[in-house]
């Protein structure tokens, strides 16, 4: 058995994990040593390769439209930021919009997003149905009473290049990962003293951070936390369709099935009602959503899409906080080196560069510096005060 320190301990190298590795790396203030712990560096069963890559500033809270939108300028600039000896990845980012759509029973409340939205600075349309219709020719506007249009700074990207090129990037500025397993986590007086991992290693840590994703619940536990994240199973459903249909943006019916290009083709899905989404690992396709639910959905909202041919589907687990779908980021307040960046609910992806970068700020400078994050914090699970993210896809 080996005993080492490390100022910070990130446990899970996913996305969220990675990008906290890059912004503590690349600080010029910060030259503590980081160790990123990740079980399994294939990602097989994490949420971001599996993630659809979406990227959008129209959110209902103001902090998740501030953090779309540093989003799209960190997106802008990773090809500068995240290269590494001269080589610049790409992301592979289309900025091809999302759509909202709304009925007449969802028009006030679609109106209050854009307020927010608009206010933060993003360039969200608002459409009425003949301002929809003349945009967008292959929409039915029947029964919809308005839509909300990313113009700017809204799209898709490869979800697992990201992920790749923070993890590249904090490398080569001296963040180390490390394959194993954080298997219990060690509390000494009003702290964390140390991570124990599967292989018997021990680490001494200045600080834990709590990036594990999906199993983030399950994590916060062996520090005596109860975060109520876990899995939920999503499947994203791949299909053809015979008819061009220009400028799809990512579009979301007020079924909750949501549609955009890939490729050649398209991908959809829905997310499943509360009663019909139990917490799982089984990270199995769900063929049933559809029959039932999607092609229906599709096929109403854009008649192209009739005739369409479902040519494959993959299920991800998204890492779903059941309070209020809404990241928890931020220290413990009494256990004062335990740090959380989680709980993202289906919009981690895009959040993983302001999450990566609060994380640096709540450790090199102890307290944040740029979006003010403090409602993310844990304190709003333990006192049951959700803050409420309306616009979970
Ligand atoms: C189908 C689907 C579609 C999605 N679409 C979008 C989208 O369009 N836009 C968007 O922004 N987000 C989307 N998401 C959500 C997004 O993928 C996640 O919110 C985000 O990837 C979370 O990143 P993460 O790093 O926290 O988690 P993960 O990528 O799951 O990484 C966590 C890592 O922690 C590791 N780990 C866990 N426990 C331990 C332990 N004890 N020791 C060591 N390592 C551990 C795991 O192996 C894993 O690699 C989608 C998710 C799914 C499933």
């Amino acid at each position: 058995m080996t005993a080492e320190r490390a100022e910070v301990v990130i446990v899970g190298g996913g996305a969220v994990g990675s990008a906290a590795a890059y912004f503590l790396a690349a600080e010029p203030g910060f030259d503590g040593r980081v160790v990123v712990v990740e079980r399994d560096p294939t990602y097989a069963r994490a949420s971001t390769p599996l993630s659809a890559g979406g990227i959008r500033q129209q959110f209902s809270i103001r902090e998740n439209v501030e953090i779309g939108l540093f989003a799209r300028e960190f997106i802008g600039r990773a090809g500068e930021l995240l290269a590494v000896d001269g080589e610049a990845p790409d992301l592979g980012f289309v900025e091809g919009g999302y759509l909202f759509l709304a009925p007449p029973e969802g028009r006030a409340i679609l109106a209050e997003n854009h307020a927010v939205q608009t206010a933060a600075g993003a360039a969200i349309a608002w459409l009425e149905p003949d301002g929809l219709a003349a945009r967008f020719p292959w929409l039915n506007v029947d029964g919809l009473a308005a839509g909300a249009f990313g113009e700017r700074g809204e799209g898709w990207l490869d979800p697992n290049t990201l992920l790749q090129s923070f993890k590249r990037k904090a490398r080569a500025l001296g963040a180390e990962y490390r394959t194993d397993e954080v298997v219990a986590i060690e509390r000494s007086g009003g702290g964390v003293e140390a991570v124990r991992l599967a292989s018997g290693d021990r680490i001494e840590c200045g600080t834990v951070l709590v990036a594990a994703g999906a199993n983030a619940g399950a994590v916060a536990r062996l520090a005596g936390v109860a975060l109520p994240v876990g899995p939920r199973i999503r499947t994203i459903y791949q299909i053809d369709c015979r008819e061009p249909l220009p400028l799809l943006p990512l579009t979301i019916d007020p079924s909750g099935v949501f549609v955009r290009p890939e490729g050649k083709g398209y991908i959809c899905g829905v997310s499943p009602p509360e009663d019909q989404d139990p917490e799982s690992w089984e990270i199995e396709v769900d063929w049933r959503w559809f029959e039932e639910v999607v092609w229906p959905a599709l096929a109403h909202r854009v008649p192209a899409f009739e005739a369409v041919k479902l040519t494959g589907a993959w299920a991800g687990p998204y890492d779903y906080n059941a309070l209020d779908q809404n990241a928890v980021i931020g220290r413990h307040p009494t256990i004062g080196n335990l740090l959380f960046a989680t709980g993202f609910s289906g919009h981690g992806l895009q959040q993983s560069p302001a999450a990566g970068r609060a994380v640096m700020e709540l450790v090199v400078h102890g307290g944040y510096r740029t979006i003010d994050l403090s409602r993310f914090g844990i304190e709003r699970i333990f006192e049951n005060r959700p803050l409420k993210e309306r616009n979970v896809v």
